[in-house]
């Protein structure tokens, strides 16, 4: 394995500035830009260039055949949501290596399949999980260890060691929402085994904060940053990242696509797969997949019960 000291250009000193900055994992260092290293790591931006090409080189990031992308696609795991039939319409669970975005408003179910992901990741393969463990960026206060432990309850799993694998940041604003993102690199190369990154909700403080035509660029400028974040995390750790994203309800939904203007062009663009969450009759939940890139778009019904997200 390359280490950051084999790279030119980088002595101990800098090494160390890479390392307390985040950048300690070469496909991190690869993925970044020089303006971010520079300003993060305090090194110059030429060096900084001059680091990221090398870290490149040493990662072989280059143009790869549709042979590598399937190869690499047959490490994409899968977290159950609880319920077969959400399983079955997204193609077996939330996908690692992807970005997966409920939208629907509120009570739909969003924050609910938050905390059922954040226990069932911890599952061992066999029963729908990644034996890994969940990152909850919570920007709401709406993250509830009750019904964490109704859900592992349900499951039949230990209490204590569930609670301890879900590490939560209570973000205060979106600047701190997106450093929080940031520091999920730390923790992985802490040596925590994190395999989902759940962000609810992505888009509250941006919204609240960047009010107004005139800081709509700088507000989807912003969101799109932070997604790029979350999107490396999932491709360089193999995770995955569900977000969470309220909208009205839109009486004129039955016309054209219900999913346009919801949370801009740039939400929809990054996600990878689009879940809409709407109220059903008896405590029902509809499901409706949209603009995934495989897979057909579709429905299916799930409940909301004590024990969590099922059929
Ligand atoms: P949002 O989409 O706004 O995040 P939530 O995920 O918080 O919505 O969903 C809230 C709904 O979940 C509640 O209206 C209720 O119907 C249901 N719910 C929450 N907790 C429980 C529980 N312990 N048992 C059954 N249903 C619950």
């Amino acid at each position: 394995m390359v280490e950051l000291e084999d790279l030119p250009n980088v002595g101990a000193k800098t090494a160390q500035k890479l390392r307390d900055a985040g950048f300690g994992d070469m496909m991190r260092l690869a993925t970044a830009t020089a303006k971010e290293l520079s300003v993060k790591a305090e090194i110059g931006e030429g060096v900084a260039e001059k680091v990221i090409e090398a870290a490149r080189r040493a990662e072989k990031i280059d143009f790869e055949t549709a042979f590598d992308v399937m190869e690499r696609r047959k490490d994409v795991g899968r977290i159950t949501t609880g319920s077969k039939a959400l399983d079955e319409l997204i193609g077996g669970g939330i996908e690692t290596q992807a970005i997966t975005e409920v939208f629907g408003e509120f009570g739909s179910g969003k924050s609910q399949l938050s905390h059922e992901l954040a226990v069932t990741v911890q599952l061992p393969e066999e029963r729908g999980g990644l034996d890994a463990e969940a990152v909850f960026i919570d920007t709401e206060n709406t993250f509830r260890p009750e019904r964490i432990e109704q859900i592992a309850n349900a499951f039949e799993l230990d209490l204590e060691e569930v609670l301890n694998k879900i590490h939560i940041a209570r973000a205060f604003n979106s600047s701190h929402q997106i450093l929080m993102a940031e520091k999920v690199n730390e923790l992985i190369q802490e040596g925590k085994n994190i395999r989902l990154v759940i962000v609810d909700s992505l888009t509250a403080h941006f919204r609240a904060e960047y009010v107004g035509r005139e800081a709509l660029a700088t507000r989807q400028q912003k969101l799109n940053q932070h997604l790029h974040t979350l999107q490396n995390i999932a491709n360089t750790y193999n995770a995955a990242v569900f977000v969470t994203n309220q909208v009205q309800a839109r009486p004129d939904a039955f016309f054209g696509s219900p999913t346009k203007a919801i949370g801009g062009h740039v939400l929809g663009h990054a996600a990878t797969y689009r879940l809409w969450l709407k109220k059903g009759l008896a405590g029902k939940r509809i499901a409706r997949l949209v603009d995934s890139p495989h897979l057909p778009e579709g429905e299916c019904v799930f409940k909301i019960t004590e024990a969590g997200i099922v059929d």
